[in-house]
């Protein structure tokens, strides 16, 4: 899956990257029976992690409208342990987040030893959003990728494991997936007309994507562009990526705190 992260320093171009391609599956049915293989070992992983208490690990997702953050968090995560992983959606700023800094909302729920955050949306949202509705001055926005790295950094310095997925979905995509929103009653609360107005800024949003997946991929926190049409594939590059990282670190159940040998249950 190496394929999808974007080393540093490359100058992304959205429209060189694939949303509908799927070399890493023979086909669908192949991919998600590997799929449902990660999910246990994903399963199996995060006990460890979260017994151990140790690893602390913050993914983070962005996308479109439509780009299927939610369908990945629940696919993705589904079957493990709640106690351990946590979901952070960030919104419009509240009149309190916006009396502070940018990040100060975004800080406070990174995650702590033993667990894995979501963050569905994020603080990239500070250079996306808010570049392409000049929400602030172009000289504010412009430095925030230089602090969002050193931001980071001091996250990893300080023992968090970053992972960033950008789901990359097609404009003709996210036309179908808002008709089939319009179509179903079931699904009328996901449909705001807000989406629609956002969709006219299409070209701005790729713009403001590449720059972040251009200037915000480090060592320390690297992006993934995850080719998002196929929703099977999508849950796929995540959990293969995610299972991947953490099987990469030194996950062990802790010991006894003291010797168990000869106690009785009486
Ligand atoms: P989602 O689309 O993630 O399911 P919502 O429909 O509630 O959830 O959308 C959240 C909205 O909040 C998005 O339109 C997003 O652009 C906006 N948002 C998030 N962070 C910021 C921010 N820092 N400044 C302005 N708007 C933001």
């Amino acid at each position: 899956m190496d394929r999808y992260r974007v080393a540093p320093g490359t100058q992304v171009d959205l429209s060189q990257w694939s949303t509908d391609d799927t070399p890493e599956a023979e086909s669908k049915d192949e991919g998600k029976e590997r799929f449902s293989v990660m999910n246990n070992r994903l399963e199996a992983l995060q006990e460890v992690l979260y017994a151990q208490g140790k690893h602390k690990i913050l993914i983070v997702l962005q996308a479109m409208d439509t780009g299927g953050k939610d369908g990945a968090i629940r696919h993705v995560f589904d079957g493990v342990n709640p106690q351990g992983v946590k979901v952070a959606s960030f919104k419009v700023p509240t009149p309190l987040e916006r009396a502070h800094d940018y990040l100060w909302r975004v800080h406070a729920r990174t995650p702590a030893q033993g667990e894995i955050v979501i963050f569905n949306r994020s603080h990239y949202e500070d250079v996306l959003v808010v570049r392409v509705h000049n929400l602030v001055p172009e000289d504010v926005w412009s430095r925030r990728y230089e602090q969002i790295n050193a931001f980071e950094k001091l996250l990893a310095d300080e023992g968090t494991t970053i992972l960033k997925f950008y789901l990359h979905i097609s404009k003709e995509e996210q036309k179908e997936r808002l008709q089939a929103r319009l179509d179903d009653p079931s699904k009328h609360w996901k449909f705001s007309p807000g989406d629609l107005a956002e969709r006219k800024f299409w070209p701005d949003y790729m713009a403001a994507y590449e720059a972040v997946l251009s200037r915000t991929s480090t060592d320390w926190a690297p992006w993934y562009i995850v080719p998002a049409d196929r929703k099977w594939y999508r849950n796929l590059v995540i959990s293969e990526v995610l299972v991947q990282t953490l099987a990469g670190l030194d996950l062990r159940f802790p010991e006894a705190t003291e010797s168990l040998d000869g106690v009785v249950i009486e």
